[in-house]
């Protein structure tokens, strides 16, 4: 159950970081990494700003809005500042990071995350298995759009996981 202190908080960020992560966050260097394992990451070195890097090989075969998903994926990591947290869990954090990239990436871009996740791309231990991945994001995008309707409009609100179509943005 949602508290009214965690919507007013999410329409705040909402608010000051809706258009491009760049525009929500001091500049952000991002490197080109060929040897990267994955398709991007965070690094963070001592007395350094923390640095997004990803492989441009495995990003082209994401495919675009996937690749940019995962760029979202980072800068929510950094915008929550898990680098110097460690009151939670590894888990939680990638989770977090899910949500606030289904909730700052321009809709086609969290689409095509979900598309990937729903056929079980994504699965670590870590992240968790790719349906449930999925589910995060529709979860955090619905939060979003039933924080901007009206009480009345949320009485026939779809309530199937499929209904994206139905989102604001
Ligand atoms: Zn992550």
């Amino acid at each position: 159950m949602k508290s009214g202190f965690s919507t007013a908080c999410s329409l705040l960020v909402w608010a000051l970081c809706a258009a491009s992560p760049a525009q929500a966050l001091p500049p952000i260097k991002e490197l080109a990494d060929p040897s990267l394992p994955d398709i991007a990451a965070v690094e963070y070195a001592p007395g350094k700003g923390p640095v997004i890097v990803y492989n441009p090989f495995l990003c082209k075969q994401a495919g675009r809005d996937l690749c940019e998903f995962y760029r979202y994926h980072e800068y929510g990591h950094i915008a929550l500042r898990h680098y110097e947290r460690s009151d939670i869990s590894a888990q939680k954090k990638e989770e977090e990071a899910d949500r606030w990239a289904a909730t700052h990436a321009p809709r086609q871009i969290v689409l095509a995350a979900w598309r990937f996740f729903s056929a079980g791309g994504g699965a670590t231990p870590m992240h968790g298995d790719g349906p449930t991945r999925a589910a995060r994001l529709v979860d955090a995008r619905d939060q979003v759009a039933f924080a901007n309707r009206q009480p009345e409009d949320r009485v026939g609100r779809e309530t199937t996981p499929l209904s994206f179509s139905g989102l604001a943005l």
